[in-house]
């Protein structure tokens, strides 16, 4: 048996000073441990890696605390539009889905999409249709409601801006969450889920549910969950970009993440992180942004819930 290991996060940016209690930063170190420790919990039974990575999500995503699932933001018209993706790194399997409304747990969607689908990638009202036939009961705007994200969409309504969540300013911090996992057999999987940045429109789509953007696995190198400024993750291909080094040029884990988080995604201007597993149990989780919420368990004794630096 090797070494197994688990890290999640829930998202990266400008952790804003004073919109930080010490009582919400509680809740956020206990909404993380809870996640972290449900996934890990599976992979000490000898469960897979797919199955902890959908299990933390989807307990990230029932958390009101995050960009994802219940918390997720608004949209332009007041809605919600959820993206998310799955990947198992034993088969190169893969299932997302963009622009989505009233499902709990998206990433079980995309999973579905991967296990029940001949496709990849479902979006808007085809992906909806989909989730009907499997007999997915939606939830009503209630269940998404929640007054600081509303506040934070009502500020910039009707304008031409939209916001990474969470901000006082356009630069604050996202709230995209993930997981990514190695089981006892050395398999890994990457999950990722978020509701994308307050007042998008036109069916804006970030990397969270891109394949090889915002979520990648391979058990040749790594499993990898990004979060930050999505466009700029879309054009630098970061997950893959992090498989590729470790595949080519024979970095580590902990290189590879370094080198995409610190130097190639800074030099096209983009902001953010990622956690990163390979098949060993090896975790990275750098981020080039103030904080990120992240946390992470491994059965070599590794255990850490960490915001800031
Ligand atoms: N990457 C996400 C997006 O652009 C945002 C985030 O990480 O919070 O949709």
């Amino acid at each position: 048996m090797g070494t197994f290991s688990i890290a999640i996060h829930g998202g990266a940016g400008t952790l804003v000073k004073g919109m930080m209690t010490p009582e919400l930063e509680t809740k956020y170190r206990e909404a993380l441990k809870q996640a972290l420790d449900t996934g890990y919990n599976i992979l000490q039974n000898g469960g897979t890696a797919i199955d902890a990575v959908e299990i933390a999500v989807k307990h990230l995503e029932d958390s009101p605390l995050f960009n994802a699932g219940r918390g997720s933001v608004f949209t332009a018209e007041e809605t919600h539009e959820m993206d998310a993706s799955i990947m198992d790194g034993q088969t190169l399997n893969a299932g997302a889905v963009s622009l989505i409304t009233g499902i709990k747990n998206p990433i079980s969607l995309a999973r579905d999409v991967m296990e029940k689908s001949e496709h990849v990638f479902l979006a808007g009202e085809g992906a909806m249709t989909f989730a009907k036939e499997l007999n997915y009961i939606l939830e009503d705007a209630n269940y998404f409601y929640d007054d600081l994200r509303h506040k934070q969409w009502l500020e910039i309504k009707d304008t031409d801006s939209f916001q990474l969540d969470h901000s006082l300013k356009k630069d604050s911090k996202f709230g995209t969450v993930g997981a990514v996992a190695c089981d006892q057999e050395g398999n890994i999987a990457a999950a990722t889920s978020t509701g994308g940045m307050t007042n998008k429109k036109w069916g804006r789509v970030g990397d969270s549910p891109m394949i090889g953007a915002g979520n990648y696995a391979n058990n040749k190198t790594c499993a990898v969950s990004c979060t930050g400024s999505g466009e700029f993750f879309i054009r630098g291909v970061v997950a893959y970009d992090v498989s590729c080094l470790m595949e080519h040029r024979g970095m580590s884990l902990e290189d590879a993440s370094n080198e995409v988080i610190n130097k190639r995604i800074l030099e096209i201007g983009g902001d953010g992180g990622l956690i990163a597993v390979d098949s060993k149990g090896n975790i990275a989780m750098p981020f080039n942004t103030e904080g990120m919420y992240r946390a992470s368990k491994s059965s070599s004794g590794v255990e850490e819930v960490s915001i800031y630096k």
